[in-house]
């Protein structure tokens, strides 16, 4: 056999390395608490040079399974497994940032996360500055050394914007300063920022990598230096993956690579299909020649993914009646599994900000966010169009 690198599809269903023996699929170890023989044995578990466990908050064998293979598909040296992707954002710059640091972010980024840099580490270890999606690697390239962090998301929610991973990879890299991306949107089948330059990649994997809407996880993977830092504030914060979770998060990323070329053709098929439909005003999806960063978006992904925003030609009564008729997209917030869901973010996650901010943003009380499903793209065009109709 040659040794030429798997395949994402292959490290999806067996890791790097497949098994040769015992059972095909990793045992869910269910223990806080492992034993061992002797003192000294403990003792040189506790100091790292056994590699076995010792305590699961610190390492356990079912999600190390899980991290082993995430690592291989980020292409990272190493990948650590946390209860949430909120954990792993909070691991990642209470282990790096220190004492009044500053800390560079593009503005458009999930609402828990903008929330958690302001309400938390904003008090407690950083400074923050925010600056548009489209001027985060110019701003590093004139900032000198003034960042030790620089956050930022693409694409982005709920519209979808670009940005370009190589040039704030570079632009980190000439400054010294560490990049950490959340690469939720794109998964590691669409994207690979670490190949591109970025030093850590975080996914909320409640979404695409769980993929069935039935678990709550987060990933942080980089360099072996960085992710040491991440690992031990990870240990102390306490947002530990429980292995039963783990094991839900190993089997959803078997799958992670068919549901992902699935959600790709699906939501380019309903993207094409809208943007012809004079009842909607604008289709957001970077897929789309008409996208403002469909150039950048080709040159960095390997699929657009199953995300979009709708914007029709209607108010938010109307929007909310399209939402309210739909049968197979599903009224519910998250994104990313296998089932079809549809939400207004000026009902859900940009309550309360008036329609000249949300304009600002890009989007606007008639703006739907479709998170693509698994399912016939016949049958969600149709649900798409039966919604559109109530709106006549
Ligand atoms: C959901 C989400 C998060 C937060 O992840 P949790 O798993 O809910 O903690 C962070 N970033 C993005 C882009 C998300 O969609």
């Amino acid at each position: 056999m040659s040794d030429r690198k798997r395949k994402p599809a292959t490290l999806c269903v067996q890791g790097e390395n497949s098994q040769t023996s015992g059972p095909a699929v990793a045992p869910i170890v269910q223990a806080s608490t492992f034993v061992f023989e002797n003192q000294q044995q403990m003792l040189d578990s506790v100091q790292g040079k056994t590699g076995k466990d010792v305590y699961t908050r610190w390492s356990n064998p079912t999600t190390k399974n899980v991290e082993e293979k995430l690592n291989a598909l980020e292409g990272t040296e190493d990948t650590h497994v946390v209860a949430s992707g909120m954990a792993a954002i909070a691991s990642a710059i209470m282990g790096l940032v220190k004492n009044g640091e500053r800390v560079l972010s593009s503005d458009s980024i999930y609402g828990g996360t903008f929330n958690l840099f302001n309400k938390i580490l904003s008090q407690i270890c950083m400074e923050i500055d925010y600056v548009d999606t489209d001027a985060v690697a110019d701003t590093l390239e004139d900032s000198g050394s003034k960042y030790k962090l620089c956050f930022f998301e693409t694409p982005t929610n709920p519209t979808l914007k670009i940005i370009d991973i190589k040039k704030v990879a570079d632009a980190a890299q000439s400054t010294g300063t560490i990049s950490l991306i959340d690469s939720t949107f794109g998964s590691p089948i669409n994207q690979r920022p670490y190949t591109l330059g970025i030093d850590l990649v975080m996914h909320s994997a409640t979404k695409y990598l769980g993929g069935h809407s039935d678990i709550i996880a987060g990933t942080i993977s980089g360099s072996k230096e960085l992710m040491s830092e991440v690992r031990s504030a990870a240990k102390l914060l306490g947002g530990t993956m429980d292995p039963f979770a783990s094991f839900l998060l190993d089997r959803g990323i078997k799958t992670l690579e068919v549901r992902v070329a699935k959600h790709n053709s699906n939501a380019s098929y309903l993207a094409e299909n809208l943007s012809r439909d004079s009842r909607v005003r604008e289709v957001h999806y970077p897929g789309l020649p008409s996208h403002p960063q469909h150039d950048i978006a080709k040159k960095q992904m390997y699929g657009f993914g199953g995300m979009m925003a709708v914007t029709l030609d209607t108010d938010l009564a109307g929007t909310s009646r399209f939402v309210d008729s739909l049968k197979i997209f599903l009224n519910a917030v998250s994104l990313g599994g296998v089932e079809s869901l549809a939400s207004i973010p000026a009902l859900t996650t940009h309550y309360g900000i008036d329609e000249k901010s949300l304009n600002e943003m890009g989007i606007s009380s008639s703006t739907v966010r479709l998170s693509v499903g698994i399912e016939d793209q016949e049958d969600l065009l149709d649900d798409l169009m039966a919604g559109l109709d109530v709106l006549s």
